[in-house]
């Protein structure tokens, strides 16, 4: 039954009440069915995603081709790419699929090291580490950086990845209200004088963390400000840009580069290769000393099997794609398409009386259903038009701000686009959940 759930919550913000789990999986939907039994997209198994860059996906079961709502390609680079893919087939029998060993043990090619090189300089950061896995990295980084005595402020949306690295680290943890620069200020008051030296605070250390663009509201960081306050409290600043690196800013530099930060004011610059880069792994990218730090130190650089060949060529090609040195300007030409797409969806949503999530430019835009009863309605009827539509609910929101969440991608057509907000607006009328009325077609 843990699995099915997952189905309803794919990203998990951690369940500390066993009871409300049980009680969830005894809601009914509308016509009397156990939610958690209900059709859903993503309890399928995949039988293939196309090679027009993870647009579409094959389900094994009776619905075959869906145009993919879900997927985190934010750039259309995963799947099939022409400068990319013939590269990882190469990489693949140059290195194989694993190297098989840990990065101190014979585990670096040179590729592991040209990663490390693009991404420092694709972030704008002297030095840069690299993980097989986004999730661990902020699990094994965090424990790294901070333990007993050092204090971790982390915004309550953070991700179940950053949680449990906070927990694991054995510092003590406090959480400020989502996305509230004033609330973070009056947490860091309560724990430190303003001004105060670090030396002579209670703390070794204090990390405040927060993400570029959260996956389950799909806002914008206010990180502006959250970096004016680390300053001001000489607190250092963790930025996860898992949603937001290649995925927003005119060259794909993440929300530093949308909202007029300097990357040298983001102490540990943390991200994943697995939405815009269309591979997997993450990455810490920062001062060289840091970096140095985590390499003689961190446990996931020195006992874990290092990044996959293949995998860490398509994010060196994808990065090269988007900084034009592949001869050509499709890494731009992606970055004004994703804008664009984004924009164009979101509003067109809002238009029709929906209530939709996240700020401009973000891919990501969670269509607000409230009732968990909702859901399997809601997905059942987009996947019988052939739409994949992600559902979201308990335990990864609130029991009762049920949403389903559309992340759009560079390589959605505008016809595609159009056909998604046609099912959504007759499947929202469908299910009741246009909560606002809708704008007269003329003006
Ligand atoms: N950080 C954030 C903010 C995430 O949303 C995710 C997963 N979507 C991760 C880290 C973990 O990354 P990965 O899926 O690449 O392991």
């Amino acid at each position: 039954s843990s699995n099915n759930l997952q189905g309803y919550a794919p990203i998990c913000l951690g369940l500390e009440d066993f009871y409300i789990r049980r009680l969830y999986l005894r809601i009914q939907d509308c016509f009397g069915r156990p939610i958690s039994s209900a059709p859903n997209a993503w309890f399928d198994v995949i039988e293939r995603y196309s090679n027009d860059n993870n647009k579409t996906l094959t389900r094994t079961t009776k619905i075959s081709r869906c145009l993919n709502l879900g997927s985190y390609s934010y750039l259309g680079f995963a799947a099939s790419d022409e400068y990319c893919t013939p590269r990882v087939v190469e990489s693949s029998k140059r290195y194989s699929p694993s190297t098989c060993s840990s990065r101190v043990d014979g585990g670096t090619t040179v590729l592991h090291n040209q990663l490390e090189k693009y991404v420092a300089k694709f972030v704008g950061k002297p030095s840069a580490i690299v993980f097989g896995m986004g999730f661990a990295t902020n699990n094994a980084v965090l424990p790294a950086l901070i333990g007993k005595g050092g204090l971790i402020i982390s915004d309550s949306l953070n991700h179940n990845s950053i949680v449990n690295g906070a927990r694991g680290s054995g510092a003590t943890i406090r959480v400020f209200q989502h996305n509230s620069p004033s609330h973070l200020e009056e947490v860091l008051r309560e724990q430190i004088a303003e001004g105060q030296p670090r030396t002579h605070r209670p703390w070794k250390k204090i990390i405040v963390i927060v993400e570029g663009i959260y996956s389950m509201k799909g806002d914008l960081c206010k990180l502006p400000e959250i970096i004016t306050i680390c300053k001001k409290y000489k607190a250092y600043a963790y930025l996860d840009e898992a949603h937001s690196i290649g995925a927003v800013g005119k060259t794909g530099r993440g929300v530093c580069e949308l909202l007029g930060v300097e990357p040298a004011d983001v102490d540990i610059m943390m991200g994943t290769f697995t939405k815009s880069f269309g591979s997997c792994g993450g990455y810490i990218a920062g001062s060289k000393e840091l970096i140095q730090y985590l390499k003689y130190t961190c446990p996931a650089h020195l006992y874990a099997t290092s990044i996959s060949p293949p995998a860490a060529e398509q994010i060196i090609s994808a990065i090269k794609v988007l900084l034009g040195e592949d001869g050509t300007s499709r890494g731009a030409k992606k970055l004004a398409q994703i804008r664009e797409n984004s924009n164009f969806f979101r509003s067109e949503l809002q238009k029709m009386g929906f209530e939709v999530l996240g700020d401009k430019d973000s891919p990501i835009m969670p269509i607000m259903l409230y009732n968990p009863a909702k859901i399997p309605a809601f997905s059942r009827e987009c996947l019988k038009q052939n739409v994949a539509v992600v559902m979201v609910s308990f335990p990864a929101t609130p029991l009762l701000l049920a949403r389903a969440r559309i992340c759009i991608s560079a390589s959605h057509t505008k016809e595609d686009l159009v056909k998604a907000l046609e099912v959504i607006s007759q499947v929202g009328d469908l299910v009741g959940i246009k909560y606002f009325p809708a704008e007269p077609e003329n003006q």
